[in-house]
């Protein structure tokens, strides 16, 4: 078993299988006892729970899940780390180990074993955000999410309406999730060390809005809000993906029936906004 407390050690076990930490794939090693302790009290792992590792790298968080969840469902994309899972943790039971671009698998693994109770990982930076927004858009939305991730991204999840933060991934993730931050991770904590910051983020559903039926036209609506930060509602929307799909009348007859000043800037707009403005086009749209 690795030290993967020891970046020396990680670095040796790396270079001694020729893997050279890709940017691409956002490989930057946890090395931090305090940060895989902090994140395994979050992720909270039950005996009865399914969970879901994204990117394992050498197993820094798997070796600290396995044997207390029922089924753990690990995910790699690079083949010379998934050699190294497989020599270390191929033999765990209930441990099943999926090769390749999470964002190309994971539908079929839920396919298979429906959705999990809890998704963790030490997200790679270069595709943190698209694999939560693919998991929020594909509707796989399980009880808890604990990630670290870019700084950066942790602030655009928990920014507020108007913020210089904010943007469409805020209200993607709002529109599910009620976002905690507990806190920034050091750069000296991963080997080797990245050039930006990390945040410890924990994602719980707040199930508001899970019987809507306008998710598409939320979806499109949060795309066209935020096609051009300086347009305002109705620059963007009038030009946009709804317009186009619903057509212009739906949209004129459902925006003015509504109360929103359309002279504001999409980036205004709170996740409860976007969501009356769905509804109301999806009425129009079939006939109301
Ligand atoms: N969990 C390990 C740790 O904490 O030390 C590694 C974390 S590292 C930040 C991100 C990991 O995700 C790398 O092992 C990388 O190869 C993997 N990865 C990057 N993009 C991926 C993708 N699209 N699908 C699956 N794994 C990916």
């Amino acid at each position: 078993m690795i030290n993967y407390n020891s970046a020396a050690e990680v670095a040796r076990v790396l270079r001694s299988r020729g893997i050279v930490p890709k940017k691409r794939w956002g490989q930057n090693f946890l090395v931090s006892a305090g940060v895989r302790e902090k994140l395994i009290k979050l992720i909270g792992p039950g005996k009865e729970d399914v969970v879901w590792e994204i990117g394992a790298g050498l197993g820094a968080l798997t070796s600290m899940l396995t044997g207390k969840v029922r089924k753990l469902f690990i995910f790699e994309i690079d083949p010379g780390l998934i050699d190294f899972l497989k020599e270390a943790f191929g033999s765990v039971n209930r441990l099943y180990i999926t090769e390749g671009d999470f964002l190309k698998r994971w539908q079929e693994v839920r396919e298979k074993e429906g959705v999990p109770d809890t998704i963790c990982g030490n997200l790679p930076y270069s595709s943190g955000s698209a694999i939560i927004v693919s998991l929020i858009k594909k509707n796989c939305i399980p009880d808890k999410m604990v990630f670290t991730l870019q700084r950066e991204m942790a602030r655009r999840l928990i920014a507020e309406p108007g913020s210089k933060s904010y943007s469409s991934f805020s209200l993607i993730c709002q529109f599910v999730y009620k976002v905690k931050h507990h806190g920034d991770v050091r750069s000296g904590s991963f080997y080797p060390v990245p050039d930006v910051f990390s945040s410890i983020i924990e994602m719980v559903p707040h199930n508001r809005f899970t019987q809507l039926k306008e998710r598409e036209i939320f979806f499109s609506l949060v795309d066209d809000l935020f096609a051009s930060r300086r347009k305002t509602i109705r620059n963007n929307i009038f030009s946009g993906k709804v317009a186009r799909n619903y057509g212009i009348n739906t949209l004129k007859k459902a925006l003015s029936q509504s109360p929103l000043n359309l002279e504001r800037r999409g980036e205004s707009l709170s996740v409860d906004e976007v969501v009356v403005l769905a509804q109301r086009i999806g009425e129009v749209n079939s006939g109301g």
